[in-house]
């Protein structure tokens, strides 16, 4: 019996161990997340320099998607640019059908080093399969959109050309805990169902105002990509070049001369949302009539 005791006793005090231990743990935790919160965000990332990277991973572990938004009068219609004052020197760069091994963090190491944001048109099945490629590209704050499940050019069913966009957004949203109304139709075929269904959900579909040519089978060379886009290049533009779909080690080498040029003639990078937002402040005032009603509501 006193055996008994003595090890109840035993255990009695190692459960009171734990639940010290468990206890003084909770109070540093709170004690900490006081201090933290009470510490402002700007300093925060001061101090610790890691938030956009912390944002992006709250982000993605939280049930708070990011999303992408379109501006109300660009929802449902197809672009190839956005007009904006030839003052507004603007322009966005565009990298489709990845995320892809190599190309895309060539591309990424060269756009943070440039401080510049461009626009990602994923393909569901890549992003699939590396999908740690697709989260950098999140985190180094890229927007992104999407551009199909398989890629397809043929005629769709509205049931396939449906699943060939909600599948990559159900992709998207699971991998990178974003949802996204930017949507590109593979080799810019508008009339083989997808663009229908996504004018439908009020997507904005963006073509290209330049293309680079870089997804030609007889890849053109850096320089042959960049002579392509400052010929191509105006206000209110959108560049299109590829990341992925097979190997871009031409666009990637591209890409620090391209911006190089580009900004030698004043042109600023923005992301198609950014680009769409200021081509919507300069957008026609509102009629008197809506006016009128704006005010009575
Ligand atoms: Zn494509």
């Amino acid at each position: 019996m006193g055996d008994y005791f003595d090890r109840t006793k035993q255990l009695l005090s190692g459960k009171t161990l734990w639940f010290a231990i468990a206890a003084t743990s909770c109070a540093v935790v709170v004690l900490l997340h006081t201090m933290l919160s009470r510490i402002p965000a700007d300093a925060l990332v001061a101090i610790t320099g890691i938030a956009k990277t912390a944002d992006v991973t709250s982000t993605i572990a939280n049930s708070v998607p990011l999303n992408f938004d379109v501006p109300k009068n660009f929802q449902a219609k197809t672009i190839k640019d956005a007009p904006v004052p030839v003052s507004e020197k603007v322009i966005a760069l565009t990298f489709d059908d990845g995320p892809w091994p190599e190309t895309t963090e060539q591309i990424l190491a060269t756009l943070k080093q440039e401080n510049v944001k461009a626009t990602f048109y994923m393909v569901g099945q890549p992003l699939k399969s590396f999908p740690e490629i697709g989260k950098k590209v999140l985190a180094d704050g890229h927007v992104i959109a999407n551009h199909t499940l398989h890629h397809w050019y043929k005629q769709m069913s509205p049931l396939v050309a449906q699943r060939e966009i909600e599948d990559t957004a159900k992709i998207i949203k699971e991998v990178l805990n974003v949802e996204t109304d930017y949507f590109r139709p593979p080799g810019g075929v508008l009339t083989n169902g997808l663009v229908a269904y996504a004018e439908k959900q009020n997507q904005s579909v963006n073509m290209w105002s330049v293309d680079s040519g870089d997804s030609h089978p007889k890849r053109p060379s850096s320089e042959a990509i960049l002579a392509t886009i400052l010929a191509g290049a105006t206000p209110g533009g959108i560049v299109l070049m590829h990341d992925g779909g097979g190997s871009h080690g031409n666009t990637a080498k591209a890409v620090p001369q391209i911006i190089a040029k580009l900004r030698a003639q004043g042109y600023k990078f923005v992301t198609v949302p950014e680009l769409l937002e200021l081509s919507s402040s300069f957008a026609e005032p509102p009629t008197a009539q809506e006016s009128l009603t704006r005010s009575h509501t």
